[in-house]
């Protein structure tokens, strides 16, 4: 069973036919309720037996970090993480310092490496010798020297209006690619919409869209002891603009979105990264975690003062009320957006509050569902919209994020529906009753991913992350 990732509906059986790394053929195998046609051409030299399963586009992650020690020595541990959740592509922002991420990107385009195709994206200053970036010149300057040394994009934060402007205006003339995380020490000089009319492609994260919409307010009422540098508040406070901004479905509200919409702003909003905010418990005792979360990834975790993400000195219920309503007024703008024809995509940013990769991932496809999108809409958002934030920056048409002809093959295998149940996508899977043995099943997790034409076997992936986590937790009880 095919989905496309185009919005269509599943149809199937079908064959689909991969000559080197792309589809070159998708045709009918048969007819629903009846036997497999016997002896479909081609012959191939290999073939993966997909009869029961549904077939996607890879998945395409726009919020993307390795890691790195102390949290995950090794890249391994990430990417496969990543590949066996069904993501074959996605955007560093940055995956690595410059000397780390462009190598990588190198390895895995050649697929010397098991790791999903990567977008180079770096911060301002990042890359070149010459420090960061504190003029609209040398913002120019910096851009022209990204494009010319094979880096993809820019991850902003909210700059100061001159210095965002020039980055995003040379970036559109060369054909660079842009995502903002637009945080509060720079939001009240440059929202979500101030930095879209600059060029802005993707705004990731919630920042910027609330500040937005104030109602009585310019600047977010912080209270008096508010440090942005202490991350209790930092975290706690974010969220409590639920209450502040103009009602949704108010013209203020539908005509900040339609602006969006008009000027093509992708919206990422990486929702798993803090869902941990409105129930710490839930997110630090995920199933995953045992198996395959490394111990010193969950070390830094834990309430710290000086790990980012790591916030939960004193993490109250009132804490989390204000997130759980927070996150009400989130999903409505995404699924207001979304049905004002905007692009809403799909992202991890793993490696902090309890959220490890690949299974983030997933979560994040979860919550698209509850903040209103049907199934075939998150798989849009999360293949075919996401593949083109990827690609128009520089005018080019998607490569990836459909399952079509003449596409590069990226795509994965599951032997259960996902538009059932989009927790089958797990690597842990989903719980099942089985009534006829009276047992418990965990049904699911991808079976096969293929990047790039080459097929990975999905469980083989997860149990080599398995080993590594098992190998630290060995050596630690050694110690
Ligand atoms: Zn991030």
């Amino acid at each position: 069973m095919v989905i496309d990732g185009t919005g269509a509906p599943p149809f199937g059986p079908m064959d689909v036919v991969i000559e080197n790394n792309r589809i070159a053929a998708i045709r009918s195998a048969g007819t629903p309720g009846m036997p497999l046609q016997p002896n479909r051409p081609p012959k191939a030299q290999h073939e993966i037996d997909g009869t029961g399963m549904y077939l996607l586009p890879g998945f395409v992650n726009l919020h993307m970090h390795v890691g790195g020690t102390p949290k995950s020595p090794e890249a391994e541990y990430t990417f496969k993480l990543w590949m066996a959740h069904g993501v074959t592509s996605g955007r560093g922002v940055e995956l690595g310092p410059q000397a780390y991420a462009a190598p990588e990107k190198e390895r895995s385009a050649k697929n010397q490496i098991v790791a999903p195709r990567i977008f180079n994206y770096q911060r301002p200053g990042n890359g070149w010798t010459r420090g960061p970036v504190t003029t609209p010149e040398m913002a120019r300057e910096w851009v022209r020297w990204c494009k010319e040394n094979g880096i993809d994009g820019m991850k902003l934060v909210a700059y100061p209006p001159a210095i965002m402007a020039a980055l995003l205006d040379e970036a559109k003339k060369v054909g660079f690619g842009s995502t903002a995380h637009l945080e509060q020490r720079g939001v009240a000089q440059m929202n979500a919409l101030t930095a879209a009319k600059l060029g802005l492609g993707t705004v990731t994260h919630f920042y910027g869209h609330f500040e937005a919409l104030l109602k009585d307010y310019e600047i977010q009422p912080w209270p008096a002891q508010m440090n942005y540098n202490d991350e209790y508040y930092r975290f706690a406070q974010v969220a409590r603009l639920y209450d502040k901004t103009y009602e949704p479905g108010s013209p203020q509200w539908n005509e900040y979105l339609a602006e969006h919409a008009k000027l093509g702003t992708i919206f990422d909003p990486t929702m798993t990264a803090y869902a941990a905010g409105r129930d710490v418990m839930r997110m630090r005792n995920a199933d995953w975690h045992d198996k395959y979360t490394l111990p010193t990834l969950h070390d830094f975790y834990r309430p710290d003062r000086n790990n980012h993400g790591s916030y939960f000195f004193d993490w109250t219920l009132d804490d989390e009320i204000h997130w759980r309503r927070f996150y009400q007024l989130w999903f409505r703008l995404l699924n207001d957006y979304k049905k004002m024809g905007g692009r809403v995509t799909a992202s991890d940013d793993a490696a902090f509050i309890y959220n490890t990769w690949g299974f983030g991932y997933i979560h994040e496809l979860e919550l698209m569902q509850e903040a209103g999108f049907h199934p075939l809409e998150v798989i849009r958002g999360a293949t075919m919209h996401a593949a083109e934030a990827l690609h128009e920056p520089y005018g080019k048409e998607i490569e990836f994020g459909i399952i079509r002809a003449g596409m590069l093959a990226d795509m994965f295998l599951v032997d259960q529906n996902p538009l059932q149940n989009l927790k089958v996508l797990y690597g842990t899977g989903a719980v099942r009753l089985n009534d006829a043995t009276n047992q418990i099943d965990r049904v699911g997790g991808v079976r096969w991913t293929i990047k790039d034409g080459i097929a990975y076997d999905a469980k083989k992936m997860l149990a080599d992350v398995a080993a590594m986590v098992e190998k630290q937790k060995a050596e630690r009880a050694k110690r």
